[in-house]
C-alpha cells in the first residue's frame, strides 16, 4: 500500500490505472477506523481492481463550534488497518493541499441538506459534497462506498451524482454496531462511562418504532411520540437534536408511512453527538 499526500500524485496514479484498464473503488473517510470503516474498505476491495481510501478531516464540513480540532486521529493505526483491508493507496492530503486560501467554489444539494442533520449543521453537507466532488475528480472511481449510518449523506451524494451525471456507482453499506447495538462511530470515544452505558437505548427506541410500524402503525407523529416517551425513561442523559420520519430517498418529512419510511435521529450525549437511523418498513 502506498501512502500519498499530494493530490497531483494521486490523480496521476489513478489516471495511469484507468489507462491500464483498472477499475477503481474509492472509500472516503475521516480516519480513526473502526469495523464500520473496515466493512466499507472490504466492499470497495470487492467492487474495484484498485482500492483508494482517503483519510481527510475535512474542515469545510465542520461548523465553528464543532469538534474539528478535537476530532480523534491515529494515522499509524489507520494505515495498518487500510493495509490489512487491501487498500492500494491511502490518501492523506498534506496540510493546505485540498483548499486554496481563496477557495470559492461549492457543491450543494440544498433541498436535501436543510432537514435532519442539516438543521443544526447548516454548512455540513455543502462541505461534504464539495470534498467528495474533489475526490471524485482526483480519483475518477468506478465505485464509491459510503455507510448507511450517515443516511442523509449517502442520499445527498446519490442525488449529486445523478444530477451532475458523474460516472460513478454509489454503494451503501449497512451500519456496523457494537454488541449492545450502538452504531460504531469515531466520536463514541467522547462519551463518559455513564453516557456510553445509556447510549444503546437510542437504538432500542428506533427498534421500538420499527416494531410498531411493522404491527401496522403508520402515523409518523405517533411513532415519534412512542420513541420520545421511551427515551424520556431510558435515555435521561441524552439531549435530543432531532427525531424525524422521512422518505428514505428524497428525505422529505412524512406524516404517514409510504413504504419507504426512514426514522433518523441525532442525540447529544455529553460531548458526543450520536446519529442513527432505521428503515421502518421492509
Ligand atoms: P467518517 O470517517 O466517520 O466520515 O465515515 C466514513 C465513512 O464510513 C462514511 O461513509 C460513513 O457513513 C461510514 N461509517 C461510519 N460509521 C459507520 C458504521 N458504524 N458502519 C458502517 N459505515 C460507517
Amino acid at each position: 500500500m502506498q501512502i500519498l499526500t499530494s493530490p497531483q500524485e494521486l490523480a496521476a496514479l489513478c489516471r495511469q490505472w484507468r489507462t491500464d484498464g483498472e477499475s477503481i473503488a474509492l472509500v472516503p473517510t475521516m480516519g480513526y477506523y473502526h469495523a464500520g470503516h473496515e466493512s466499507l474498505m472490504a466492499r470497495g476491495r470487492e467492487c474495484g481492481s484498485k482500492l483508494v481510501v482517503s483519510l481527510f478531516v475535512n474542515p469545510t464540513q465542520f461548523g465553528p463550534n464543532e469538534d474539528l480540532a478535537a476530532y480523534p486521529r491515529d494515522h499509524e493505526r489507520d494505515a495498518a488497518i487500510a493495509r490489512k483491508q487491501g487498500a492500494d493507496v491511502l490518501f492523506i492530503p498534506e496540510d493546505g493541499a485540498m483548499y486554496a486560501p481563496d477557495h470559492a467554489t461549492w457543491v450543494e444539494v440544498p433541498d436535501m441538506a436543510r432537514g435532519l442533520c442539516g438543521a443544526s449543521r447548516p454548512i455540513h453537507f455543502r462541505g461534504v459534497c464539495t470534498v467528495v466532488m474533489k475526490l471524485f475528480w482526483l480519483v475518477q472511481p468506478a465505485v464509491a462506498v459510503f455507510g448507511q449510518k450517515d443516511w442523509q449523506q449517502q442520499a445527498i451524494i446519490r442525488r449529486m451524482v445523478r444530477d451532475m451525471n458523474i460516472p460513478v456507482r454509489i454503494e451503501t453499506q449497512p451500519t456496523m454496531r457494537e454488541a449492545d447495538g450502538l452504531a460504531m462511530s469515531s466520536r463514541n470515544v467522547y462519551m463518559t462511562e455513564a453516557e456510553r452505558a445509556q447510549a444503546p437505548q437510542m437504538r432500542q427506541g428506533l427498534e421500538l418504532a420499527r416494531r410498531l410500524a411493522q404491527a401496522g402503525e403508520t402515523s409518523a407523529a405517533r411513532l415519534r411520540d412512542a420513541v420520545l416517551r421511551y427515551w424520556a425513561e431510558q435515555l435521561p442523559l441524552g439531549r435530543l437534536d432531532y427525531l424525524s420520519v422521512v422518505d428514505a430517498d428524497t428525505l422529505e418529512p412524512l406524516d404517514s408511512l409510504n413504504g419507504r419510511g426512514l426514522m433518523a435521529c441525532a442525540v447529544h450525549m455529553g460531548k458526543s453527538r450520536i446519529i442513527d437511523n432505521i428503515l421502518l418498513q421492509d
